[in-house]
C-alpha cells in the first residue's frame, strides 16, 4: 500500500479558467480521455447539449443549458493523481467561482488564439494573482486563424500583468498550421488533426537540425521560424521554475484542443512543473500537508443536489493528511465533533461514495445546514481558519421584498440560508435594522437563481428591485471613523452587512477614489474577511 506520503505527494490539483467559448470544456474533455476517465469524448461536452453532465444540478441549470456551480473532476495518469476544478464558463458566474480558485494550487487558463485576453479571464485571473499560484497558459485553437504570437505574448504580459514564456511554438495557423516547435528539444511536432477525440494522435517529430525541415513544413515557413526562433531567444523570458511557481512566469503552450493536439505534452510539462499541494497557512500558523493530522476547509456549499432530500453538499479541500469515510471529525466554528457522513468524490459521469481521500483532493460531504465558507475540519484540537478565502465583492444589486408579507418568516430563513452558502450576500440599510434586505450578488443570473429557489424550496415569491450600484467597499477601520458622517459624494450610499459592519454603495468607480480622497482617515476594501 503507498504511504500517506507517496500519496499526497502524486496529488495536482487546479483549476481552469477561460471566458467562455475559449475551448475550457473541449480541454477538459481531452485531459480526462489521457486519464482514461472517460471512453469518448463528449461526456463533458454533453452538458451543452441534450445530455447534462454531472454539474447541472439545478433545473434552473438545465433549463438555461449552462453550468451555474463549478464541479471536480478527478482522475489518474501517469501515476499522478489529478483533480481538476472546473470553473463555470458563462458570463453569469458567481462567487463559486472564485472560490473554487481558492481550493486550487495552480491554475491554467485558456486562451482563444484568434481573440487573445479576454474579459472574464481577466477577473479570474486576479484571484489568481491574488493568491500567488502558479498560472499556465494554452493558447487554443491555433488550427483556426489565429493572431500573431508575438502579438499574443505581449497582450498576455500587458493586460495581465505577468512575464510568459512559451515552451513551445506554433508553426503557422488556421489551414495552414504546420505543429509546433519545442523550444527546449528544438523539435518540431507536425500537426495532424485527429477529430473527435481519438486518444493518439498520430503525430511526427522532427529535429530541427539534422532534418530537411523544409520538406516538412515548407522554405516559407521554416524561413519564419528560423526568424522567431532568433526573436524568442534574444528577446522573451527565459524558464525560470522558481518564478513559474511564485505566480509571476507563466509558461506558454499552443494547440488545439479541438483537434487533440499539443493537448499530452501539456499536460505532461504541466505536472512536471507543478507541485504537490503545499503547505498553507491558517491563522495559528503553517499546516503541512504531509503531517497525519486531516484538516480541510470548505469552500462551496451547494443546495438540493438531491431534490427528494433537500439536502446540501458542503464542499471541502483537503489541505493535510489522509480522510476516511465516517471519520470524526472537529467543526472548528461550529465548535463541535461530527462525523462526515456520505463523503463523495465526482468523476466525470457520476458521484460516487469514497473510502479515503488525501490533502489535495476535494470531497462533498453532506451538510445537515451547519458549515458555512471558509469553515475548518481537522482531526486534531486546534482551533485556527486558513487564510485567504475572502468575501468577493458583488457587483450587482438588488432590494427584495416578499409579496405575502405574512411568508416574512420562511423569507428570512430562506434567504439567510442561500447566503450562508455563498450564493448571495445580504445587507441591510444603514441603521435600520432587517426591514429592507438588499441582496448582491456577483453574477445577476444568481438573482433568478434566488427567486426560483426561493419559490420552490421556501414558497415565498418575491419582487426583486434591481438597484444601479456596481461597486461596494468594506469599512476597514469603522473603530476610528464615524460611517454616518463620511463626506459621500451623491450616488454613495451607506449599508451595513448582517454582523453591522458598515460598507459603502457607488454607482460610479471614481467616487470610490473621491470619497478615499475627501475622507483621509478612511480605509476602504474591496475585499470582507469572513
Ligand atoms: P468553453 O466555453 O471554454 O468550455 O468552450 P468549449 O470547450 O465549449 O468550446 C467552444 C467551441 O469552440 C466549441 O464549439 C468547440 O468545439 C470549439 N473548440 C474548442 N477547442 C477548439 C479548437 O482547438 N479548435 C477549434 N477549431 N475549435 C475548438
Amino acid at each position: 500500500m503507498a504511504s500517506l506520503n507517496d500519496e499526497i505527494k502524486r496529488r495536482r490539483t487546479f483549476a481552469i479558467i477561460s471566458h467562455p467559448d475559449a475551448g475550457k470544456t473541449t480541454l477538459t474533455e481531452k485531459f480526462l480521455l489521457y486519464g482514461g476517465a472517460i471512453n469518448l469524448a463528449g461526456t463533458v461536452k454533453g452538458r451543452k447539449a441534450t445530455k447534462h453532465a454531472v454539474s447541472d444540478w439545478m433545473e434552473i441549470e438545465k433549463e438555461r443549458g449552462i453550468s451555474v456551480t463549478s464541479s471536480v473532476l478527478q482522475f489518474n495518469y501517469e501515476g499522478y493523481c489529478i483533480n481538476i476544478l472546473d470553473t463555470p464558463g458563462h458570463q453569469d458566474f458567481s462567487e463559486d467561482t472564485y472560490r473554487t480558485l481558492m481550493a486550487a494550487d495552480s491554475a491554467v487558463m485558456v486562451i482563444d488564439g484568434s481573440k487573445g485576453v479576454e474579459a472574464q479571464t481577466i477577473k479570474l485571473f486576479k484571484v489568481c494573482v491574488m493568491r500567488h499560484i502558479p498560472i499556465f497558459t494554452f493558447v487554443n485553437k491555433m488550427d483556426r486563424e489565429a493572431r500573431d504570437p508575438f502579438e499574443l505574448m505581449s497582450e498576455i504580459e500587458e493586460v495581465l500583468g505577468i512575464h510568459t514564456c512559451p515552451i513551445n511554438w506554433p508553426i503557422g495557423c488556421g489551414k495552414s498550421f504546420k505543429g509546433v516547435y519545442d523550444r527546449q528539444t528544438k523539435k518540431i511536432t507536425t500537426f495532424t488533426a485527429a477529430m473527435g477525440g481519438q486518444k493518439e494522435v498520430a503525430t511526427e517529430t522532427f529535429d530541427v537540425e539534422g532534418t530537411d525541415v523544409d520538406s516538412v513544413i515548407g522554405s516559407d515557413f521554416h524561413a519564419q521560424l528560423r526568424d522567431d526562433i532568433e526573436l524568442l531567444d534574444g528577446a522573451s523570458d527565459e524558464f525560470d521554475q522558481e518564478l513559474v511557481s511564485a505566480g509571476k512566469l507563466s509558461p506558454v503552450f499552443f494547440g488545439s484542443a479541438l483537434t487533440n493536439f499539443g493537448v499530452e505534452t501539456f499536460l505532461e510539462h504541466f505536472l512536471n512543473m507543478t507541485t504537490s499541494p503545499l503547505p498553507r497557512k491558517t491563522t495559528t500558523g503553517v499546516i503541512d500537508p504531509f503531517r497525519e493530522d486531516f484538516s480541510a476547509f470548505v469552500f462551496k456549499i451547494q443546495a438540493n443536489m438531491n431534490k427528494a432530500h433537500r439536502d446540501r453538499i458542503a464542499f471541502m479541500r483537503i489541505c493535510s493528511g489522509k480522510f476516511e469515510a465516517g471519520m470524526e471529525v472537529n467543526h472548528v466554528q461550529g465548535g463541535k465533533k461530527i462525523r462526515l457522513t456520505q463523503p463523495q468524490q465526482l468523476m466525470a459521469e457520476s458521484r460516487k461514495i469514497i473510502e479515503e481521500a488525501y490533502a489535495g483532493d476535494i470531497i462533498g460531504v453532506f451538510d445537515p445546514g451547519i458549515f458555512s465558507i471558509g469553515d475548518t475540519l481537522c482531526t486534531s484540537n486546534e482551533k485556527f481558519q486558513f487564510e485567504g478565502i475572502p468575501t468577493f465583492a458583488p457587483e450587482h444589486f438588488a432590494r427584495v421584498r416578499q409579496i405575502d408579507t405574512m411568508k416574512r418568516k420562511q423569507f428570512l430563513k430562506g434567504v439567510n440560508q442561500i447566503a450562508q452558502e455563498g450564493a448571495i450576500q445580504i445587507f441591510q440599510e444603514f441603521n435600520t435594522g432587517m426591514e429592507e434586505i438588499i441582496v448582491g450578488v456577483v453574477g445577476v443570473l444568481q438573482f433568478e437563481v434566488l427567486t426560483y429557489r426561493l419559490k420552490n424550496e421556501y414558497n415565498v415569491d418575491v419582487r426583486l428591485e434591481q438597484l444601479p450600484f456596481e461597486y461596494i467597499r468594506w469599512v476597514e477601520n469603522p473603530e476610528e471613523v464615524d460611517v454616518a458622517k463620511i463626506q459621500g459624494t451623491s450616488d454613495m450610499k451607506r449599508i451595513c452587512d448582517l454582523k453591522g459592519n458598515p460598507l459603502l454603495l457607488f454607482i460610479n468607480s471614481w467616487s470610490v477614489g473621491m470619497v478615499e480622497e475627501r475622507n483621509p482617515n478612511l480605509k476602504l476594501s474591496e475585499f470582507g474577511k469572513n
